[in-house]
């Protein structure tokens, strides 16, 4: 996902954090700290406060980081691979490579994180009940609240949120249809949206504002659910054909060592804007698009080589991956063009173009992988 900062790497997950999440903990610290905490624990001072906003902040971070890392772990234990954890704004997203995901497990994922969530609602609520120390009954006074509508929030059964996945792996269970079942409960999602922003108005109305946050809540996540959905057509229609079938093998190559302002003139009624860099063997892309200009004298220095895309950069694919695995390599790594390989062996290529043409195709004519198959028997 773009705008995101890797932290670390646990159990193989690779933890991520969207840049929105910095504007959760300015604007949270800054709340807790100037309105949260003095109205519900005055008689402190402004430091107090403010260690109380940021200490908090951080566990929030802690909790949200926790609860994803419940649904991954489930997940790992049900065979499912977990290839990172992004925290953005409002909590996190665990990318889970859901390809033939079987309702069950499905199901156990998607409730494990609010399981989590209210569990540690429980404990920050035994330390503040157990009243000991007035900055730890503070900040826990609003944690387990903060769990506790992590838990409920996610609960909701509207499509992407946990609850959602779980009812839609129960309406999969049932129909054995992916498709049906997720049409099904993102409209839930919808209409949970919808429910939402109407009862904020109504609060609105009797005169109140913080009742903002939920309308934009809401917002949110009737966004989300559209966009969830249209991930789910896209990927089961790219999922169904295979790499292989968009291969190109011959594709224009140019000699690494050739000066840039000689492949220039070479190539100045050229009608496309990549290339294949190398001479015996494949070493790197060319993409114009991705060349910034430069002055002539520079061009007569640097070699095509030097301006091109190494193929050590490039995550190609491979021969088993789909047309799915290469649109999300294309959105990843902004290329044209991939190479596909078996192991060390290069294949040939497949570029987004055709991807794209094909995507196009299988959802407007309804014609995809089968009708390849059929031409070829
Ligand atoms: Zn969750």
């Amino acid at each position: 996902m773009r705008g995101t900062l890797k932290l670390f790497r646990i159990f193989g997950i690779d933890v991520q954090l969207h840049f929105s999440w910095w504007f959760v903990f300015a604007i949270l610290a800054w709340s807790l700290s100037t309105s949260f905490f003095p109205h519900y624990f005055p008689g402190s001072d402004t430091t107090a406060y403010w260690t109380m906003g940021i200490v908090s902040v951080f566990f929030l971070f802690l909790s949200v980081l926790l609860h994803e890392f419940s649904h991954s772990l489930v997940a790992k234990t049900q065979k499912i691979e977990v290839e990172n954890i992004t925290l953005f704004f409002f909590g996190g997203v665990a990318g889970i490579n859901d390809e033939d995901l079987k309702p069950l497990p499905e199901f156990m994922m998607a409730v494990a994180g609010p399981l989590f969530s209210l569990a540690l609602a429980g404990i920050f609520f035994l330390i503040y009940k157990l009243n000991g120390h007035a900055f730890l009954t503070a900040i826990t006074f609003y944690l387990y609240q903060l769990n506790l509508v992590l838990a409920l929030f996610n609960l909701v059964p509207g499509y992407p949120l946990d609850g959602g996945r779980a009812f839609r792996a129960v309406l999969n269970g049932y129909y054995h249809d992916l498709k049906k079942s997720t049409k099904i409960a993102v409209l839930g999602g919808r209409i949970f949206a919808l429910l939402l922003a109407s009862a904020v108005i109504l609060y609105l109305i009797h005169g109140s504002g913080g009742g903002l946050w939920f309308i934009f809540l809401g917002g949110f996540l009737y966004f989300i659910a559209g966009v969830s959905y249209e991930q789910v057509i896209l990927k089961e229609a790219l999922n169904q054909i295979p790499i292989m079938n968009l291969l190109t093998k011959d594709y224009l190559k140019i000699e690494p060592t050739l000066r840039f302002s000689q492949f220039l003139d070479q190539h100045l009624d050229s009608d496309q804007d990549i290339f294949l860099v190398g001479n015996s063997h494949f070493s790197g892309i060319l993409d114009l698009k991705r060349v910034e200009s430069m002055p002539a004298k520079v061009q007569k220095l640097l070699t095509v080589k030097q301006v091109a895309v190494p193929l050590s950069e490039i995550n190609s694919l491979q021969k088993k991956d789909t047309a799915y695995t290469a649109y999300k390599k294309f959105a990843e790594q902004n290329l044209e063009i991939f190479p596909v390989m078996e192991k060390t062996k290069l294949l040939g290529f497949v570029t987004r173009r055709k991807v794209m043409h094909r995507l196009v195709w299988s959802l407007k004519y309804h014609i995809g992988a089968d009708g390849e198959s059929k031409k070829k028997k």
